[in-house]
């Protein structure tokens, strides 16, 4: 296997909101990730993220109902490109949700979006009530 994929390369995955997807969500961005430059902890760091942006639309997006989650991953110049994406209930107030210790759940740490911020160098989170929530997220190579 080459360890040099076009920079085109891209990958969508698209799944209900059944809680085992997260892990295989973390795999299929970890198993990406792994074709470029990214150090084991990196990998880790990624993995995490991605669990913890799976892990709340599994959570907080469609409360008991049936809902679609996609992950799209992309090949970037300068690292990859990982968008986890809901349609869900969406978030009122992004700012205050990002706030370390926030949790509208009183049994959940609140701490989702702080590893998110702190394990990728970008993390851009648009959301709509109603219409659903969209995290984005950086990681340089
Ligand atoms: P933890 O991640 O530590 O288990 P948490 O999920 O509550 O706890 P965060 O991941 O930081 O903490 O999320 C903060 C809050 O933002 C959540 O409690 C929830 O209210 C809201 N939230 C996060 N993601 C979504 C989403 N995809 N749809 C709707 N609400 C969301
Ligand atoms: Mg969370």
């Amino acid at each position: 296997m080459s360890n040099h994929l076009p920079l085109s390369n891209h990958m969508f995955i698209r799944f209900p909101n059944v809680s085992s997807n997260v892990s295989v969500a973390r795999v299929a961005a970890a198993t990406f990730a792994s074709f470029r430059e990214f150090s084991i902890s990196d990998i880790e760091e990624i993995k995490v993220a991605v669990s913890e942006a799976v892990s709340n639309a599994v959570l907080h997006a469609y409360q008991d109902s049936q809902g679609i989650i996609e992950v799209t991953m992309e090949n970037l110049g300068e690292g990859i490109q990982i968008t986890v994406r809901d349609y869900g209930k969406g978030i009122e107030d992004v700012a205050k949700a990002r706030q370390p210790g926030f949790t509208t759940m009183p049994e959940h740490m609140g701490l989702g979006f702080t590893f998110m911020e702190s394990f990728m160098d970008e993390l851009h989170v648009e959301s709509q009530a109603g219409s659903g929530t969209t995290v984005r997220m950086v990681k340089k190579a």
